[in-house]
């Protein structure tokens, strides 16, 4: 279709980069390229995701790979609503979470039942670009301000690419603002917040949940990085218990999740993530390489705010094009993300989540390339 060509269009960056980089790879041989452009987990599950893993490969359950309730198994709905009623002091229960194919597929399921067509959503750049996408993949469009046809203000943190995390005070004066505006324009604006990266977190930060500053709160998630289980697909939706037409919405997001043609979340990750809900990778590692590579750009005059969570930076670019700049960097053999991708030009976006080696070989590279503008 037209429209896909021009999203593609709109999205080529990422695609230009990968092709690139696997150019210079086959040019300079993989071990002199250092590519910090995927939010890929450089580590491993944890001990116990296998150990759930080797259990119920040894001792299946009857019916345990067939279709189950949409919403997903009860117990896994009860062992998230148990960790999110613990960690937020709110009466969840399993009536309030719905499990879902990762953050991605949850965002397109929330979204998906708010929008009505000509419905906006309020982000915030820099904003990870695939929103702009799931908007519009349900009528909807994505905007920076509040007016009468805001359906939902969406919000990352800890942030990618930013790695800030939103505090408890920003939170409560956003959930001000949304109130305020409701009375207002007399409409109801849900607050959705994905948080894909809420454990990965520095420094023993506690993670501020926005269900205390907006009663129309909905999270979206995943295990993607805290499990590091990207390629498993496997996240949740989870409502505030206190939210009025609660009944409502959980049959309207459990119709999209069917319909959108996800149908569930997958079965055997369900299972096991239901044990794993109080485990998280080893965030010290992270810690780690943001520590060492944060150290190394600021002693290079980089200006890069400090990560307080997830694995990315978004320094500022030395020179305004932040595109030319990272073509510089790639004649280095460093690869990472233009800002304007993310709504932000005049930064770039660096994962760290990659081996030592690789974040130490890619050092020399942004020295040379900001010492062009010294
Ligand atoms: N939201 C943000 C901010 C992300 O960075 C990502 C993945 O990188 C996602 C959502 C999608 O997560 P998932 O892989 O669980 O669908």
């Amino acid at each position: 279709s037209r429209k896909i060509k021009e999203s593609m269009e709109q999205g080529s960056m990422i695609r230009r980069m990968f092709e690139q980089g696997a150019a210079l790879r086959l040019e300079r041989g993989g071990e002199n390229v250092f590519d910090l452009s995927l939010g890929n987990p450089v580590v491993e599950p944890p001990a116990a995701f296998f150990a759930e893993l080797r259990r119920l490969a040894d001792s299946p359950e009857p019916g345990m790979h067939r279709y189950m309730p949409n919403a997903g198994y009860v117990e896994t709905r009860a062992a998230v609503a148990a960790q999110l009623a613990e960690e937020t002091g709110l009466a969840f229960t399993h009536d309030e979470v719905v499990m879902t194919v990762g953050a991605g597929g949850a965002l397109n399921v929330v979204l998906k039942t708010l929008l009505d067509p000509g419905d906006e959503v309020v982000v915030f750049a820099p904003y990870f670009v695939e929103y702009l996408f799931y908007a519009d993949n349900h009528g909807g469009s994505c905007r920076a301000s509040i007016n009468g046809s805001t359906k939902v203000v969406l919000i990352n943190s800890p942030n990618n690419p930013t790695g800030v995390v939103y505090d408890a005070g920003l939170l409560a004066r956003l959930g001000e603002i949304i109130q305020t505006k409701e009375r207002q324009l007399g409409t109801e604006i849900f607050l959705l917040s994905d948080e894909p990266y809420r454990r990965v977190l520095f420094d023993g930060l506690e993670y501020p949940h926005v269900f205390h500053h907006h009663r129309r709160s909905i999270v979206a998630t995943s295990h993607s990085k805290d499990l590091a289980l990207p390629g498993e697909r496997i996240g949740y939706i989870a409502v505030h218990p206190d939210y009025g037409d609660k009944g409502e919405l959980m049959d309207g997001l459990i119709f999209c999740n069917r319909t959108l043609g996800f149908v569930n979340a997958p079965a055997l990750m369900q299972r096991i993530v239901a044990r794993l809900q109080s485990e998280t990778v080893d965030v010290g590692e992270y810690q780690a390489k943001r520590d060492f590579l944060y150290g190394q750009l600021r002693d290079m005059r980089y200006d890069v705010v400090k990560p307080q969570g997830a694995f990315y930076m978004f320094p500022r670019s030395p020179i305004d094009d932040d595109a030319r700049f990272v073509d510089e960097l790639m004649e280095y053999g460093v690869l990472v993300v233009p800002g304007g991708g993310f709504g932000v030009p005049g930064h770039f976006r660096i994962s760290y989540c990659v081996e030592d080696k690789t974040l130490a070989g890619a050092l020399p590279g942004f020295q040379a390339a900001i010492e062009r503008y010294a």
